[in-house]
């Protein structure tokens, strides 16, 4: 696995761990909306279509969101680790953005 040379020593071994516990255990989710805001403008890039398929990974950390359209900020949204076609790492999303309000409280 190359490691991206962006990275700082010291942390390159400690997120090259945590990147390898992501990706071993990743789920196929697709994309249920485009944004997650009040605004309603998609967070997403125009050519991302609901129903687009992503390698997620379903553990949802508290994290809070700010709305890249209209700035509002949501403290308490759940954000999750996806990884991008085409991209090296993954990044955070909104869980929101792949599971229907109130699933996933109940097992
Ligand atoms: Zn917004």
């Amino acid at each position: 696995m190359v490691m991206g040379s962006a990275l700082s020593p010291e942390s390159t071994s400690e997120r090259g761990t945590f990147m390898a516990e992501i990706t071993a255990n990743y789920v196929t989710m697709p994309l249920l909306r485009l944004t997650v805001c009040e605004c309603g403008v998609s967070m997403l890039y125009d050519h991302i279509k609901i129903g687009k398929v992503y390698q997620v990974y379903p553990q949802p950390l508290r994290g809070g969101f700010r709305c890249g359209q209209c700035g509002k900020h949501y403290p308490d949204i759940e954000l999750v680790w996806v990884k991008q076609h085409g991209r090296e790492y993954p990044g955070l999303m909104p869980w929101g953005l792949f599971h229907e309000p109130g699933e996933g409280s109940k097992s």
